[in-house]
């Protein structure tokens, strides 16, 4: 089988993406499945490939949260969607090093490989441009930015067919990483208190699963309107040049947060944020810091703590589900973030998200029939 469908191509670091015809032989092996793709998300790890000096492979189809329908399987044992399924695609993970065995498969050992240099390399490549020439080997298991991806079924999640489903795959990547941060690392609920730094789209997925189970929320941006945004979905909202903002944290968390995620890489708002925590209190990155991070003394006393947080520590098939389901209910309004693009408009979209004027871009394949 061949088939040839339109995808967003990267063909140099500092390029505009192409819009091309691409072409992928044989059918899917076992253990893998082709998904006709309803909608995928731009996050800034697609964008960050930019600045990858080299390390991710291009030419590329890059998108890596893709949702779309089954349209045909490759059986195995991992074989746990069938063809008409809809599905949410998240990252790509081995299933056998120790974490993926301990439920952590965002600590796969093979993660940066599989998922952002490379990895999967095939023989002869299967997945090439119109010309022949091979695309890079599947980004995140998926490269989703194209009508259609081959990927590994232990990366989809089934959902329920009467969601939208082309709002659906930033809950694999963007949306989980903020969310899981809040109710799988925190285990936040009730009557916790939460900082928020940066109201972007991981911060503001934070905000609003804070919200969900009843945790006030104190959220930090330099952007008026993304601090409105986190404000309508239940943050109190904080500029972030504000004088005295780790005694003003305090005061509104009666007596220090319990909690806070950094989703800026900043090192003065990381310095706040701890200085803002109570006793015991518990900080979580997201971003990639760029320099050492210098913290001043005394913000780590008190038993303090601070970790790295890959993915919202999910298992995607357990936090997709609930994060839909919170959805159904109206306390997880993701969709509200979400604003939809041709896939032919990448680049439109890309600038977009740069300048701030959109939360999460979702590209639509043209021709996709639904
Ligand atoms: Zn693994
Ligand atoms: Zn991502």
């Amino acid at each position: 089988m061949t088939l040839k469908f339109p995808a967003a191509v990267l063909r140099a670091y500092e390029d505009p993406f192409t819009v091309e015809e691409v072409t992928l032989r044989t059918e899917p092996a076992a253990g893998e499945i082709l998904v006709e793709i309803a909608g995928s998300g731009m996050c800034r790890t697609d964008l960050a490939v930019r600045r990858s000096a080299g390390r991710s492979p291009l030419p590329a189809v890059l998108g890596h949260e893709g949702s779309g329908v089954v349209v045909r399987t490759g059986g195995g044992p991992d074989a746990v969607v069938d063809v008409g399924d809809h599905v949410v695609l998240s990252f790509d993970s081995c299933g056998r090093c120790r974490n993926c065995l301990g439920a952590a498969p965002a600590y796969c050992d093979l993660f940066a490989s599989l998922n952002l240099f490379g990895g999967r390399e095939e023989e002869p490549p299967r997945f090439t441009d119109a010309t022949g020439k091979a695309l890079a080997p599947r980004w995140f298991g998926q490269s989703s930015f194209a009508a259609y991806a081959l990927v590994p079924a232990r990366n989809a999640v089934r959902v329920d067919p009467t969601l939208p489903l082309e709002l659906l795959g930033p809950l694999g990547c963007g949306f989980l990483t903020g969310a899981g941060a809040v109710l799988n690392t925190f285990g936040a609920g009730p009557g916790d208190t939460l900082t928020v730094l940066g109201a972007g789209a991981v911060g503001l997925a934070a905000v609003m699963a804070a919200t969900a189970v009843g945790v006030r929320t104190v959220a930090v941006d330099r952007h008026p309107q993304r601090l409105a945004l986190a404000e309508r979905f239940g943050a109190i909202p904080l500029p972030a040049g504000t004088a005295g903002l780790p005694e003003l944290i305090r005061r509104l968390t009666d007596g220090g947060a319990q909690y806070a995620l950094d989703t800026t890489a900043s090192a003065p708002l990381i310095n706040d944020a701890l200085q803002s925590l109570r006793p015991t209190g518990s900080l979580g990155l997201v971003a990639r810091l760029h320099t050492a991070l210098r913290l001043e003394p005394g913000t780590l006393d008190r038993g303090r703590s601070i970790r790295h947080i890959c993915e919202g520590d999910a298992v995607p098939g357990l936090l997709i589900p609930r994060l839909t389901g919170l959805w159904q209910a109206g306390r997880f309004p993701f969709d509200q973030l979400i604003r939809t693009y041709p896939l032919a408009d990448v680049n439109e979209a890309e600038r977009d998200c740069d300048a701030g004027r959109v939360v999460k871009p979702v590209l639509l394949p043209e021709g996709t029939s639904r």
